[in-house]
C-alpha cells in the first residue's frame, strides 16, 4: 500500500524524533556549532537562593579554543557542567550541533553527551584496576562491548598522547601528566565536537603543564573541534584562542 505524503508526516516522529519534538532549531547553515544565550544558574541555598551564573552568553565555532579564567567559587565548573550538559541552567538557552540537548529526554542526553562531548577534569577519574588501553575504552563500554576496530583505535589514541609505552599500566603506576594524557585520550575516543577541560593542569608542575596545553591544542587543531579550557594558570590561557573571565558569575570576553 503506497503510502501518502500525510501518513508519512504523521510517522515521521519515528524516523527523525528530533525534529518532530522540535528538539532541532531553524538551524541555516549559519549558526556557530555552540550557542549559549543568557545562561543562569542558581542554587537553592537556606533563605533563599545562591545565584552562582549571571547571564552568560557564547558562540563558539569549530576549530576555536576558549579559556575560561576567573577567581575560585566565579563559577566556571558551573558554566563547564551546563555547556557540557552534565547539568541544565536555570534558564537561558543553549545549543551544541543544533540540537538543544537539554530539550532531549535523559536517554537520549545521554547518548548526545557520550557522542560530542569528551571531559577531562583536574583528577584524571581513571579507573584504579583498568590499564590505560582499557580506562581509554571505558566510554565505548555503556554501549556494550568494544569491537576490534574500537581496540585499534584507542590504541592509536594511546599512541598519539604519548603513552605507547605504557598501554598496559595501570593508573597508579603513571606519572601525573601521564595519567592526564590518558585521560586526554579517554576524552578524544569518540571524537567529540566539544572538548571540555576543568583545570586540566592544575595538578601538574609547569613544564608538564605546559606539555599537556600543546597535546590539547594539537589535538583540537587535527580533529577541528572546540577546546575551553578552565584554568588558573595565565600560560595555559595565554596559549587559546580567546578568553573569557567569569567574575562573581558574569563572563565577559577579555582581550
Ligand atoms: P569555580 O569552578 O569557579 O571555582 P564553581 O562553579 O564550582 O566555581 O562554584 C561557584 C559557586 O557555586 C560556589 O560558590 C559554589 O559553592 C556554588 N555551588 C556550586 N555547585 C553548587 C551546588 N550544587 N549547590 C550549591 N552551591 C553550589
Ligand atoms: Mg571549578
Amino acid at each position: 500500500m503506497p503510502v501518502a505524503p500525510d501518513g508519512l508526516i504523521k510517522g515521521s516522529w519515528k524516523l527523525f524524533p528530533g525534529v518532530a519534538l522540535g528538539v532541532f532549531s531553524r538551524h541555516n547553515g549559519t549558526m556557530p556549532t555552540l550557542v549559549a544565550e543568557s545562561l543562569t544558574k542558581s542554587f537553592p541555598v537556606a533563605g533563599g537562593e545562591l545565584v552562582v551564573l549571571r547571564e552568560a552568553s557564547l558562540a563558539v565555532e569549530r576549530g576555536e579554543s576558549v579559556a575560561i579564567i576567573g577567581p575560585s567559587g566565579s563559577g566556571k565548573s558551573t558554566l563547564l557542567s551546563i555547556l557540557g550538559t552534565l547539568d541544565p541552567p536555570t534558564s537561558g538557552r543553549y545549543e551544541l550541533n543544533g540540537v538543544e540537548p537539554f530539550k532531549l529526554g535523559e536517554k537520549e542526553l545521554a547518548a548526545f553527551r557520550a557522542r560530542h562531548i569528551g571531559f577531562v577534569f583536574q583528577d584524571h577519574h581513571l579507573l584504579p584496576q583498568c590499564s590505560v588501553l582499557e580506562n581509554v575504552l571505558v566510554p565505548l563500554l555503556a554501549d556494550g562491548a568494544a569491537g576490534r576496530a574500537d581496540v585499534e583505535r584507542a590504541e592509536q589514541l594511546v599512541k598519539r598522547v604519548g603513552l605507547a609505552e605504557r598501554m598496559n599500566h595501570r593508573p597508579a603506576q603513571l606519572s601525573g601528566g601521564e595519567r592526564q594524557r590518558a585521560a586526554l585520550a579517554r576524552a578524544m575516543l569518540r571524537e567529540p565536537t566539544l572538548l571540555l577541560a576543568d583545570e586540566p593542569t592544575g595538578n601538574l608542575d609547569r613544564t608538564t603543564a605546559a606539555a599537556m596545553t600543546e597535546l590539547m591544542l594539537e589535538l583540537q587543531r587535527e580533529h577541528e573541534l572546540i577546546l575551553m579550557v578552565v584554568t588558573h594558570s595565565a600560560d595555559l590561557a595565554a596559549r587559546m584562542g580567546r578568553r573569557y573571565e567569569i567574575d562573581d558569575g558574569r563572563l565577559a570576553a577579555v582581550n
